[in-house]
């Protein structure tokens, strides 16, 4: 409680585990409504589940060779402040609100996905924030974990930057959840992502993680240039060699800096120290700035190179929102399509992690798939 400002609970969630935790301390009612993207942070609100929460990522865009993940949006807005968090151009309610009720999410995950058994889904759930900034949300995100012991074709994605895994760590998970860290150099934590976990913090904890028997994601994304980024990069994949084996890393995603017009003026606004927006960039037809595409390639091949030096060569490897050409680029070859992307995924989890996918994936059947 103390590191809310205010909790508010909708009477409907009542009852939930989550509510209960607060007791006498919560007020009931609806959402404050909050509009100030800084002070929504400091105020939680816990709901019911109210309509259809699953989807496949906002992001998809069949320009680019999208990772065609799927995601929960139970979590709104975040204590942390990245800089560069596409959240301050987004929401127009930006009360920390996180839907309660466990049972009827996994009731809705297992009606849509029960509709292709074949098919392994990879579920997020940091789509509108981070899946384990802080109690409650890092409980949430532990009773979801149980849940999907239970859905053969799901594995639950957690993706963050905070510390805060303690929950996870002595739960029954069954293999079926993946723990992701995004991860940047000191650097560009203290600067960029303001109120986030130090990088020893979140490698304290990935560790951790690991050996509770959790397979873990590493997210290089956002990359962002600064002088010096290729001895901090590799400072960086080596501390994180040092603290988990690549065996027990089921896949890297690797991205570069991105922002629509409207968030560069949000960002400068915002944070005005920050020098993410003065780097050379160009808009995209996404209506993305990016930096020129000669440097992203340069700067994902060295990730790249080094990640290999480090016996990363297994992990399976991909870029966020990029074409087929900056993958041809970096790796030397492409996937067809957003559906074979989805195969080679589905199938390096077959292959390393026996047990996580429902079946051998069936590539037609991948490259059938409409988005
Ligand atoms: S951790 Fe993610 S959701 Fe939270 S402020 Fe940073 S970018 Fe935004």
């Amino acid at each position: 409680m103390k590191r809310f400002r205010s909790v508010t609970i909708h009477p409907a969630a009542a009852n939930c585990s989550l509510s209960k935790k607060f007791g006498v301390e919560a007020d009931f009612g609806p959402s404050p409504k909050i509009t100030d993207y800084r002070q929504g942070k400091k105020h939680l609100f816990i709901s019911p589940k109210q309509g259809d929460i699953f989807h496949i990522c906002a992001s998809l865009d069949r320009r680019y060779i999208c990772c065609s993940t799927h995601v929960i949006s139970h979590i709104s807005n975040c204590p942390f402040e990245c800089t560069y968090c596409f959240l301050q151009n987004y929401l127009t309610d930006t009360t920390l609100s996180v839907i309660a009720d466990t049972r009827a999410i996994l009731k809705e995950i297992k009606n849509r996905t029960s509709l292709q058994p074949w098919r392994l889904f990879r579920i997020g759930t940091w789509e509108l924030g981070d899946s384990l900034a802080v109690s409650p949300i890092n409980n949430a995100a532990a009773e979801l974990v149980s849940g999907f012991r239970k859905t053969p074709n799901c594995i639950l994605k957690l993706r963050t930057k905070s510390a805060e895994v303690e929950p996870l760590l002595n739960i029954d998970h069954g293999g079926k959840t993946v723990v992701s860290w995004t991860v940047n150099p000191p650097q560009v934590i203290v600067r960029e992502e303001i109120g986030t976990a130090g990088l020893d913090a979140r490698l304290h904890a990935m560790r951790r993680t690991a050996r509770a028997g959790y397979p873990i994601g590493l997210h290089f994304d956002p990359m962002i240039l600064f002088d010096g980024w290729e001895q901090a990069y590799e400072a960086l994949v080596r501390d994180i060699f040092s603290a988990v084996s690549p065996a027990r890393v089921i896949w890297i995603s690797i991205g570069s800096l991105r922002f629509n017009p409207e968030m560069k003026r949000k960002i400068e606004n915002n944070y005005p120290a920050s020098a993410i927006t003065a780097q050379e960039m160009v808009l995209g037809d996404d209506n993305k700035f990016r930096y020129l595409r000669p440097l992203r390639v340069r700067m994902y091949r060295h990730l790249l190179h080094i990640l290999r030096q480090h016996g990363a060569e297994e992990c399976f490897t991909y870029l966020c929102m990029e074409r087929w050409n900056v993958w041809e680029e970096v790796f030397g070859r492409y996937p067809r399509s957003i559906g074979h992307l989805d195969y080679l995924i589905a199938r390096s989890v077959w292959e390393r992690f026996p047990g996580m996918g429902p079946c051998r994936p069936e590539k037609t059947r991948y490259l059938a798939l409409e988005y």
